[in-house]
């Protein structure tokens, strides 16, 4: 007996296809984590709190050394004025940040827009608080948003929008002009922007807009990210949300009941970490563009026809050229046969769409020697 509203989801794939990949000793660029370690600073930090008996709760909300952290952060970096007090909550990373939010803000019979792809947990959070998502989709071949096709998805049921940019799985970077359209549609239509921003610091090309900063937004805007991309630590599972001092409170008690709070030696460290200099971020960036450059001229010579991505960690692959199978049976040969992970495509795209069949996604968010072996496995691939 299990209750409704989990048999409408499925598991997650993404995680699926890292244990098939270990079972069968594949190059996991399925699941993205980083296989390389995070900032020696912050792990001596999350030691040192261990040894100081940093152990017990921290307060539901964050620490106040974090939130004061990342309200820091934001003033520095986006000119975003944050009060740590009432507008912020650290939660157990961005995905629980997502989920509260939603239970938070959304009620049975809301509409949320959701571009597709989509990273697979906004399906099951919108089901979760029982609202209905809206499919809007992202045009190929650089996942552009069309602003026709965003304009008539806006009903007068729909509830709030949710924005991901830099974008798992595309790598697409929104421009100010995409946001600047979403900007407008929130504020005509009385609508909730829920951004996920976890992918702020990854980026190849173009800026980082918040959309919290733009005129008539921050009323209106829940910003979420976290800390697990950014200092390559995404099992420390810290993230955050900023809203509005009355939504923060009822994220703030949906947080408070679902986990009491995130580990509190962890949030001592990550003080740490949102306190590093811009030459961390640059240092940071440009690894990430030198493992792009790495797996995409490797899967380009395999025969994939993909957008090179212009943020994130993510290449989201067409194997039309290489194979008429479909996505899950393609992606489970390639860890059978050539011994390398990716995510099959339709996990991006709602249940029943018939989308995403010819796609796979591959994370390049590992050290060099890995996406080097995985290059010379795709090579089977190319003749
Ligand atoms: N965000 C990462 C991905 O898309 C990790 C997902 C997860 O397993 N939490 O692969």
């Amino acid at each position: 007996m299990i209750a409704q509203r989990a048999r409408t989801f499925t598991e997650s794939v993404i995680r699926e296809m890292t244990r098939v990949a270990a079972q069968y000793d594949a190059i996991n660029l399925a699941q993205g984590f980083p296989d390389f370690p995070m900032p020696a600073e912050m792990k001596m930090a999350a030691a040192a709190a261990i040894d100081a008996d940093v152990n017990q709760y921290a307060i539901t909300w964050g620490a106040k050394p974090l939130r004061d952290a990342i309200a820091a952060k934001y003033q520095s970096w986006y000119g975003m004025e944050v009060d740590p007090e009432r507008e912020l909550t650290v939660t157990c990373g961005a995905t629980e940040a997502m989920a509260a939010v939603c239970l938070a803000l959304l009620d049975p019979g809301d509409e949320v827009i959701v571009f597709e792809p989509f990273y697979e947990n906004y399906g099951p959070d919108a089901i979760l608080c029982g609202a209905t998502p809206t499919f809007v989709p992202l045009e190929r071949p650089d996942w552009h948003i069309d602003p026709d096709r965003l304009t008539a998805a806006f009903s007068g049921k729909t509830k709030a929008i949710v924005v991901n940019t830099p974008h798992n799985p595309s790598g697409r970077v929104h421009s100010r002009a995409e946001l600047e359209l979403i900007a407008k549609l929130c504020r005509e239509h009385d609508v909730w922007a829920i951004t996920d921003e976890i992918y702020e610091h990854i980026r190849y090309e173009g800026a980082h807009h918040v959309l919290a900063t733009f005129p008539g937004m921050r009323e209106r805007t829940v910003t979420i990210s976290g800390l697990s991309k950014t200092f390559s630590c995404t099992g420390w599972r810290l993230g955050y949300a900023i809203a509005p001092p009355e939504q923060s409170a009822a994220i703030r008690k949906v947080h408070d009941f679902l986990t009491v709070g995130a580990p509190a030696p962890l949030q001592a460290a990550g003080a740490v970490g949102m306190g590093f200099n811009r030459a961390y971020y640059d240092e940071m960036n440009e690894g990430y563009r030198a493992r792009r450059d790495v797996l995409c001229p490797a899967l380009a010579k395999a025969g994939f026809k993909f957008t090179i991505p212009q943020g994130a960690y993510y290449v989201l692959a067409d194997f039309s050229a290489l194979s008429k199978d479909d996505d899950r049976t393609f992606a489970r040969w390639m860890i059978e046969e050539v011994g390398v992970a990716s995510v099959p495509g339709s996990s991006f795209y709602h249940q029943g769409s018939g989308e995403g069949k010819s796609l796979t996604r591959f994370a390049f968010c590992k050290r060099a020697e890995t996406l080097e072996a995985a290059a010379v496995r795709l090579g089977k691939l190319g003749g």
